[in-house]
This record gives C-alpha cells, sequence and structure tokens, in this order.
C-alpha cells in the first residue's frame, strides 16, 4: 500500500537550510551565520513584548491595525495598503500564491534568497533564473528571460546571499521593462542597512505603480526574528489577493507590541546601522588584506559579507576552521556558492575575534 503522494513540485523543493547555532560537535559558538542583529534588541521594544507576554487566551488583531498604522506613519504609506505576514517570508509565500501557478514563470536571480525557489514550486509555478553579473543583480538579465508566462519577478535589495545593491535606476528601468501585469516584487529585508540618503525608489513605485510589492521585516535591523513579523505594501488590488489566502492570526499580541515600540525607537536602528556600517568595512578592510591568500569581498550593502576563496585555501576549509575555533558562518554550497561564505557582521569583539580566526586559517 502506498501513502498519499506529495505534488511532483512538491518533491521538486531544496528544503530551506537555515544557519546553524551550535557547532558540529554540539558547543554552542559565535553565530555569524543568519544576519541577525549583533546589538540585540531595542529595550523598548523588549519591554513591550514582556508587557504582553501574559496576554495568551485572546486571539491577537487579526488586522495588525496598530501596527500597521505604526508602520504607515513611520514610512508615509497607506496602512490600508500594508499587509503583515509571520516574518516577511510569509509576504513572500503570499505573493506566489495569489499570483502564480503550474505552468506560470517566476524569475529571480542567480543567488538569490533560498525563499523564492520554495514559494514558487510550493504553488507548482516554474523557477526562472537569470545569470548575475559579477554576482551582482542583472536587470537587462531579468528582462531577456521574461516570457508571456511570466508572472513575477523576486528582487532582494540589497540582495541575500551576495550583498549587493540595485542602484535606484536600475530597478526603474526594471519596472520599465516589465509587462504592467508581472508582479515585480522588491524584497527590502536589509533595506535598513543602506545609508540614510540611499533609496532605491521602491516605496515611490509601490504607491504609484499597480505592478510593484515591496516586503519589509522586523528581522534584521529591528532585530525581532524570533517574533517573526514581516509586512509588505503594493497596489490595493495586490493587497486584497494576498488578503484572500492569509493566515488570519501569524503572529503574536506580544510580536506586535514589541513591533510598535521598536519602531518608535529609531535611535536603536540608527546605532544598528552606524554599528554595521563601521564593522563591515573594517571587515572588509582585513578580507582584502588577505587578497593574495585569493580571499574576495563582494562590496556589501547589507549586514554581512560573502566572501570567496579563490586561492589555496577553500571555503569549506575556511568554514571548518573557523567553526573549530568557536564561530559559525554560513557555507553556501547549496546556493552554487561551494567557493564562498556568507559573515555576518557582530559585535566589535566577535569581528575582531573573527578576523583574527581568519587570518590563522589562511595564512600568510
Ligand atoms: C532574512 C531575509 C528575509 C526575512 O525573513 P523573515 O521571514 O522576515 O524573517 C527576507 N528576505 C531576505 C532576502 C532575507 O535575507
Amino acid at each position: 500500500m502506498t501513502g498519499p503522494q506529495p505534488k511532483d513540485w512538491i518533491k521538486a523543493i531544496h528544503p530551506y537550510v537555515p544557519g546553524k547555532s551550535t557547532t558540529d560537535s554540539g558547543r554552542k559558538a559565535i553565530k555569524l551565520s543568519s544576519n541577525e542583529n549583533p546589538l540585540g534588541t531595542s529595550d523598548h521594544a523588549r519591554a513591550a513584548f514582556a508587557a504582553h507576554a501574559g496576554e495568551l487566551e485572546r486571539y491577537p488583531d487579526s488586522g495588525a491595525t496598530a501596527l500597521r498604522e505604526e508602520i504607515a506613519r513611520l514610512n508615509g504609506l497607506d496602512a490600508d495598503r500594508i499587509i503583515y505576514g509571520n516574518g516577511s517570508d510569509e509576504v513572500l509565500h503570499l505573493a506566489a500564491g495569489a499570483f502564480a501557478g503550474p505552468g506560470d514563470e517566476i524569475i529571480y536571480v542567480n543567488y538569490g534568497f533560498a525563499v523564492y525557489e520554495i514559494a514558487t514550486r510550493r504553488v507548482g509555478a516554474t523557477p526562472v533564473i537569470a545569470p548575475d553579473k559579477d554576482y551582482a543583480t542583472d536587470v537587462d538579465a531579468i528582462l531577456a528571460c521574461v516570457t508571456a508566462r511570466t508572472r513575477i519577478v523576486f528582487v532582494a535589495n540589497p540582495n541575500n546571499p551576495t550583498s549587493t545593491y540595485t542602484p535606484r535606476e536600475d530597478i526603474a528601468r526594471l519596472h520599465a521593462g516589465l509587462p504592467s501585469d508581472v508582479l515585480l516584487v522588491l524584497d527590502h529585508a536589509y533595506a535598513e542597512y543602506l545609508d540614510e540618503d540611499e533609496d532605491d525608489g521602491g516605496f515611490a513605485l509601490a504607491q504609484a505603480a499597480p505592478n510593484v510589492l515591496v516586503t519589509r521585516t522586523f528581522s534584521k535591523i529591528y532585530g525581532l526574528a524570533a517574533e517573526r513579523i514581516g509586512w509588505g505594501t503594493a497596489a490595493a488590488p495586490i493587497i486584497d489577493a494576498m488578503h484572500r489566502i492569509r493566515l488570519p492570526f501569524s503572529i503574536t499580541i506580544a510580536g506586535q507590541n514589541a513591533a510598535i515600540a521598536a519602531l518608535k525607537d529609531q535611535d536603536f536602528v540608527r546605532a544598528s546601522r552606524a554599528h554595521n556600517a563601521k564593522w563591515r568595512a573594517w571587515l572588509a578592510d582585513e578580507i582584502a588584506k588577505m587578497g593574495n591568500q585569493g580571499l574576495r569581498a563582494i562590496e556589501s550593502k547589507a549586514n554581512f559579507l560573502l566572501v570567496l576563496f579563490e586561492g589555496h585555501v577553500s571555503a569549506e576549509t575556511a568554514y571548518q576552521g573557523l567553526m573549530d575555533r568557536g564561530y559559525i558562518v554560513r557555507w553556501l554550497p547549496g546556493q552554487g556558492l561551494p567557493h564562498g561564505l556568507r559573515i555576518t557582521i557582530g559585535t566589535e569583539s566577535e569581528t575582531l575575534g573573527l578576523a583574527a580566526a581568519l587570518r590563522e586559517i589562511v595564512g600568510g
């Protein structure tokens, strides 16, 4: 007797591989593998969470109204055109679920975020991979992949795992080149790490165009990864379609309150951005000094570096060596990057320690 058979497109999914938090030998280690905020979260967010932690018997507000209003106020958006999700991952899945199915195509870049493949295959759609340009998003290559079957284009900006940034002009050109019935999803998981005067124009497009969804998360700079809160904004018909299939209660009461308090503490966000910029530059410099050992960091606009190992020490050797010294980073052979390590920018002492460990491993 055979049991129930998953759909072929479900069997084709490569399950998401999360960053490790203990070493292979089970030892607790410094985790630089999931792009979390090394400074933690806002004290106000922590206090708001604690104040609501005892509210367990009632359902949360299904509309997350107070949270959406605070998001709208801070970003100059319309609260009615904001949808939340259990992490921005849920919002990405809602986009695929509402707008694509078997026979449709979804485009994303080579070295794109792992969730795009899962969201695409889950609904039976076909992934189409656009070639990169030295690890960066190539909007012309994406446009060349568009066919009559294309329903969605996913672009993370900055991108994970490559850390690269697609400037406003390129995003505008990409949008202008897409048919208006193709949904352009701009995944802004790392947007708060950009310099304050940097803006890829995503919100302006989401407000004006019928086919742009911008997603954001509380998991990265806001330091609330455990609470699973993300959101998106787009034209009303897009939000309406996604509402039809979303889970009615996907974020908790304490989480909603923590997120509202986090939004009101922009000092914490600024301090996190400044810390990241300082130590990202420092670490990139250290990697550059290891250039004659074949190491190279891709120019990063995010809270991590993608370090390529093109010399005598392999990324796998460095990954194991770092693990042995108590540092967990991300080695990504499953994403076509067997020669790369993605390293989250940690605290000052974590970053100093990581660099010293790496120097020891590569020698010279
Ligand atoms: C971390 C990340 C997310 C956010 O995931 P959440 O579900 O909000 O925790 C989304 N997109 C990219 C590219 C990411 O790296």
